[in-house]
């Protein structure tokens, strides 16, 4: 029953792990601060259907921001604005995580920091490392909220 269901999901996502359910990099959508949106681009973030996309500069090693689809509303693709700008003018914070963090800590970042997606970094850290180093570890991929309710609820 969704009864059951519910209290095995919650005995077992914390065995689980951020690399067990997250994103890989290699099916990270993710988009080059310097791309110009014009209308090729809003299209491909519009089909693309994410709400939050990382952002990097050169290389998806080197994420620099997240962009939100609701942050291009307002942007008119005639002019041709630089995603760097969209960034510093609506700046949107990145929060980093080890992938080896398991489901019940990361459920607990994503309650008590209003944000939902983190970045995945391979790496073991102590409980005190802290953003900056935690960032250090090679980019693996993106964890959303989604993903760990998924666990939760042991929804396939
Ligand atoms: P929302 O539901 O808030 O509109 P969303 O549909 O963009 O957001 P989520 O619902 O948070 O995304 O996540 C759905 C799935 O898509 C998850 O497995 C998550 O890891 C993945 N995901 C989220 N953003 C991206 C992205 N930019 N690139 C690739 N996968 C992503
Ligand atoms: P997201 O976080 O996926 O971008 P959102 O911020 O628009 O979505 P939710 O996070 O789902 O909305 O909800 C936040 C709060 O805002 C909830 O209390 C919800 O009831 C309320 N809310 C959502 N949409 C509207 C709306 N169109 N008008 C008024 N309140 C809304």
């Amino acid at each position: 029953s969704a009864d059951q269901s519910l209290i095995i999901g919650a005995m077992e996502y914390k065995e689980k792990r951020v690399k067990d359910v997250m994103t890989s990099l290699e099916q990270c959508f993710m988009l080059d601060k310097s791309m110009r949106l014009n209308f090729q681009a809003m299209l491909a973030v519009y089909k693309s259907g994410f709400t939050r996309i990382p952002v990097y500069s050169g290389d998806k090693q080197n994420i620099e921001g997240i962009l939100y689809a609701k942050d291009l509303i307002l942007i008119d693709p005639d002019d041709e604005v630089e995603i760097g700008a969209v960034l510093s003018f609506r700046g949107r914070n990145v929060f980093h995580i080890s992938e080896d963090v398991t489901l019940d800590k990361v459920f607990k970042v994503f309650m008590t920091s209003a944000n939902h997606l983190l970045i995945a970094h391979r790496g073991s850290f102590d409980e005190n490392a802290s953003q900056s180093e935690i960032a250090a570890g090679e980019v693996t991929g993106l964890i959303t909220l989604e993903d760990v309710i998924e666990q939760l609820i042991q929804a396939e």
